[in-house]
């Protein structure tokens, strides 16, 4: 969970009302006429809205330089699109899930785990280059289904979530809509219209299917608050060997022209950026979870499996029969606990059967037990909200009310076990973050790693990193991605 507090991705009031005007518009890259629901100017217009709450939901990478040289090079690619005039925008998100991904109307996004595994400029434009193909060819757009949009709308809107049956989908509900997954002839077209993109552009297209050979040998990533690559871009067949000869074909159709490949460019530019989890944003030690940057702890029920988004932390019991989330509530919603605890009794569909106010380990706190109508049935709730650091936080255990008894106590004794995180220790950890080297002349990567792949760092994710194998002699001044541990 972040700093920010819960941002509603409800996305646009003009999506909606663009229903009602759908038109034909001209494809840029085909030229052919082509049945959407947006004109250009709802598409770009649907870009802005969303862009901050993209920003808000995954946050930013926090690098200037780096974002700057990122956006750089995505510009120069969106200059020689079929797009040129279109105001492209492009964002390193925080992230450590490997992925990218396009919203309508120029909007770019890459995230850190992403960035993390190119070893080139190239590679970084042979990614940008196809999800610039996306937004070109008007894939998303023209994807957007009714029943996407009505999705939009929904859900988000009670700070209580009545999609009980869906939660850990519920956490990723607007990002579904923003993350479109492909089908595989928009990703064979992405693939070619980023090939020659980054071709036209001057970077070596040949690039991409090395780059394409990440996803071979990754199987699916630990599931976290963005799908990854594989799961919004399916992989057409044939795509790494189509890509691999159409790259080499794009090379021999220049004879004489160099490309770039910018290893140097690149790799020196992902010093310090954070690998893998941050564990100041949250995390699970011995039974509690704890929050370095917001200073909160509190106990979780036995067994029960934690979820940390940026929005919210889920705790699930094992057999998904009732769950915990903690979030962040939004200053808008009320100024104290009471207040915001006796308003979500007045809410549609909810009830507040008890309430009072109180003091939990030491803070101003608002406890109540609720019923709240939602798609599966009535839901039994007991909520806490806490006064904490200058925000309310909000914890509310939820279950279907024929079973809410069964987990009342469990899920009340984790609310009530909220309070200030003072072991300064982990009020101190610090996340892992990248460390690139250059090899000298009969290093290896397990010889430069040393003693920092031992433990949380595994040579084998080292090797994944970089593309090498652990043993195989480098070349001299070759760029070498390590990883320096942090403090846990
Ligand atoms: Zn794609």
């Amino acid at each position: 969970m972040k700093m920010l507090p819960q941002v509603r991705i409800i996305l646009l009031a003009v999506l909606m009302s663009s229903l009602c005007f759908t038109a034909c518009v001209k494809n840029p890259v085909t030229g052919k006429r082509q049945f959407v629901m947006l004109t250009e100017g709802q598409e770009i217009a649907m870009g802005a809205e969303s862009h901050p709450e993209v920003l808000a939901q995954f946050g930013v990478v926090e690098d200037a330089a780096l974002q700057e040289y990122f956006a750089g090079v995505g510009r120069e690619l969106g200059r020689v699109s079929h797009r040129p005039n279109l105001d492209w925008h492009f964002t390193i998100v925080d992230s450590p899930v490997v992925n990218a991904f396009a919203v309508p109307g120029g909007y770019i996004y890459l995230t850190r785990g992403i960035l993390e595994h190119m070893n080139n400029e190239a590679e970084m434009a042979s990614v940008l280059g196809h999800e610039i193909g996306h937004i070109t060819a008007r894939h998303s757009v023209t994807q957007l289904s009714q029943g996407q949009l009505m999705n939009i709308g929904l859900g988000l809107g009670s700070i209580f979530s009545p999609h009980f049956q869906q939660l850990s989908g519920l956490a990723q509900m607007g990002l579904e809509v923003l993350m479109l997954k492909y089908s595989r002839d928009h990703e064979r077209e992405a693939d070619q219209l980023g090939l020659e993109y980054m071709a036209k552009a001057g970077y070596d297209p040949e690039q991409m299917s090395r780059f394409f050979q990440v996803f071979t040998d990754m199987s699916e990533e630990e599931p976290g608050a963005i799908p990854n690559w594989l799961s919004t871009h399916p992989s057409p067949p044939d795509r790494l060997r189509d890509t691999q000869l159409e790259g080499a074909r794009l090379k021999r159709s220049a004879p004489g022209r160099t490309f770039k490949v910018g290893a140097d460019a690149f790799v020196p530019r992902l010093a310090k950026l954070v690998y893998g989890d941050n564990p100041r944003e949250g995390f699970e030690e011995n039974g509690r979870f704890v929050h370095p940057d917001l200073r909160f702890q509190f106990d979780l029920p036995p067994g029960w499996k934690v979820e940390n988004t940026r929005r919210a932390v889920f705790i699930s019991e094992p057999k998904g029969g009732a769950v915990v989330q903690l979030s962040m509530v939004p200053p808008r919603a009320g100024r104290s606990p009471v207040e915001i605890g006796r308003m979500m009794g007045s809410q549609q569909g909810h009830q507040l059967v008890s309430g009072r106010e109180e003091r939990i380990n030491g803070k101003a706190a608002f406890s109540g037990i609720y019923r709240v109508q939602s798609d599966g049935g009535i839901l039994g709730v007991t909520a806490a909200f806490i006064s904490h650091g200058g925000n309310i936080y909000q914890i509310a255990g939820l279950a279907p009310e024929s079973v809410f008894s069964r987990y009342r106590r469990q899920m009340d004794s984790s609310l009530r076990s909220f309070r200030e995180l003072t072991d300064s220790r982990l009020l101190s950890v610090q996340p892992d973050r990248m460390k690139p080297v250059r090899a000298r002349r009969g290093d290896t990567l397990r010889r430069l790693a040393g003693s920092s792949a031992q433990g949380r760092i595994k040579i084998e994710d080292l090797a994944r990193l970089n593309r090498l194998n652990p043993d195989q002699a480098l070349e001299a001044n070759s760029w070498v991605k390590l990883v320096e541990p942090g403090r846990r």
